[in-house]
């Protein structure tokens, strides 16, 4: 029988209190689900309109970031423009026994050290490196051998066929060697049509990502809002990509929310500026409650066409470290190609020189669903406490879906109708939830494993001396407030 190691439970958990208490459920799941979707239950839309709002706030309040909602659908030029008709595809390989489908780069990185070496070795590997900068493949961390071992795959057609001949790589689902077809290119953009006739004429792609539509306006942005170089233009929205492997919950899918950023400067202001967001982009997710110890930056060894440097701010999951923020330096790839592809000019004027110049760019991609499922992971806790088990999302109280809980210690003697009158008066201002059911200790913790991080209790003396107990999720520590001052008391404490 089939083992799961701890990680796979812990996500198995996650997965289910995420379905069983409205976060998250499966796309269609009636029709028996759909691949790579996901849809967001009444917890869950709330948590996701918390990260954003946090997001967008820490963009728009800078006042050098303008907004942006760029449509779905963007005209066909712009996608051979950025280069995605030509590059945005995945090698993919398939299994002739069990028919499972893998990308080559995801292949390498989940191998073994010592499989990579042998690989190495047959693939020639330190005569492919002698034409580089990297002397020695000693030198190479498991990562780096997967990325240089992948881009070696990507250049020449028949290596990956010769390792497979020679037994090297198994197929990782049925464990079979030998049965791994040639890497195939599969473009990851959707396709679909404009009216009535679906012909390649009226061809359009689902946007496989937010930036093409800031690009595109960078002009109208800069025209109307006045805005001096260097500035941003931030936006957030969803994208597609037919991904495929999706897998690991929320983390690869095939429609996702992105929050991106982009911030066009002058050329020679680039390395600065991408220090600066990298460190700024980092602080953002430590001050929404990532511990420091749980994030690392990884450097691209290896960078896309239009980058000049390139890194991602890393989460870890329960399989491992994965991307959740991208933060790259584009130079004036994008502003340009577009320049060349529309015949509108890109260029501003610098005030100073007077000269013309094509903007650089400094990016910063997050993902909205990778993110909310990051934070998902690193709040969820199962702890003792005074022997009893409970199970509790330490999610940062902006992020939290509900702030509130309001309950009756009993459900007689007026306290039910004195919570409902408190928590009807808190609802106007936050998201607040009124719970009369079973035990008081049983309502703690049904708050607990959603994130509410305070919980009001009515009792016997609310009747007489208008105070209140609260809560709070973490500490489980309970103070007496006046009943007037609950809603400034969470206010105050619910705030970034
Ligand atoms: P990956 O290497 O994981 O495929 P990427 O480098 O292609 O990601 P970017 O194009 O830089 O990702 O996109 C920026 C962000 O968008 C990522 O950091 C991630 O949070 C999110 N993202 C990208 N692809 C997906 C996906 N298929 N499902 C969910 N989120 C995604």
């Amino acid at each position: 029988m089939a083992t799961t190691s701890p990680s796979q439970q812990l996500l198995e958990k996650i997965v289910s209190l995420a379905k069983r208490r409205g976060f998250i459920f499966q796309s269609s799941e009636i029709y028996g689900g759909l691949n790579g979707c996901w849809d967001y239950g009444p917890l869950g839309v709330e948590m996701l309109r918390n990260l954003k709002e946090a997001w967008w706030r820490a963009m728009i309040s800078r006042g050098d970031i303008e907004g942006l909602d760029a449509s779905i659908l963007m005209h066909p030029r712009v996608w051979e423009a950025s280069g995605h008709v030509q590059n945005f595809s995945d090698p993919m390989v398939d299994c002739r026994e069990c028919k499972s489908r893998y990308r080559v780069d995801h292949l390498f990185s989940e191998m073994s050290e010592k499989r990579l070496k042998a690989i190495s070795k047959a693939a020639n590997l330190e005569s492919a490196l002698s034409h580089t900068l990297v002397m020695e493949s000693k030198d190479l961390t498991k990562e780096q051998l997967a990325e240089v071992l992948t881009s070696m795959v990507e250049k020449s057609s028949t290596l990956f066929a010769e390792l497979v001949a020679k037994e090297l790589i198994a197929c990782p689902n049925c464990g079979r060697v030998g049965m791994l077809t040639e890497p195939r290119n599969f473009n990851l953009m959707f396709e679909t049509y404009i009216g009535p006739v679906k012909d390649a004429a009226n061809a359009v792609y689902l946007r496989p990502e937010t930036a093409q539509g800031i690009f595109v306006n960078f002009m109208n942005v800069w025209q109307s809002a006045r805005q001096k170089i260097p500035f941003g233009i931030c936006q957030i929205g969803k994208s597609f990509r037919n991904e495929i492997n999706t897998k690991n919950f929320l983390f690869r899918t095939r429609e996702f929310e992105q929050m991106e950023m982009q911030f066009f400067c002058k050329r020679g202001m680039d390395e600065h500026l991408f220090e600066s967001w990298r460190e700024t982009r980092w602080n953002w997710w430590l001050a929404l409650g990532m511990p420091e110890h749980k994030l690392r930056f990884h450097p691209h060894e290896k960078l896309a066409h239009y980058a000049k440097a390139a890194g991602d701010i890393e989460f870890e999951f329960p399989f491992g470290f994965g991307e959740i923020e991208g933060i790259h330096n584009r130079t004036d790839f994008d502003l340009t190609r577009h320049q060349e592809f529309s015949g509108k000019s890109m260029q501003v004027l610098d005030d100073e020189t007077k000269e013309k110049y094509t903007p650089y760019v400094i990016e910063t991609a997050a993902g909205a669903s990778r993110g909310f499922m990051a934070f998902l992971c690193n709040g969820y806790k199962e702890e003792t406490v005074n022997g009893e088990q409970r199970t509790v999302l330490r999610l940062h109280p902006f992020l939290a879906p509900i702030k509130v809980a309001v309950l009756p210690l009993v459900n007689k003697d007026g306290m039910p109708e004195l919570a409902q009158s408190l928590e009807r008066d808190l609802r106007k201002t936050m998201r607040s939830f009124y719970d009369d059911s079973g035990a008081v200790g049983r309502r703690y913790r049904r708050m607990d494993e959603i994130g509410t991080p305070f919980a009001v209790t009515i009792d016997s003396d609310t009747l007489h001396d208008q105070t209140v107990t609260i809560r709070e999720r973490d500490s489980m520590q309970q103070v007496r407030i006046a009943m007037g001052q609950v809603k400034s008391y969470i206010a105050e404490r619910i705030t970034l």
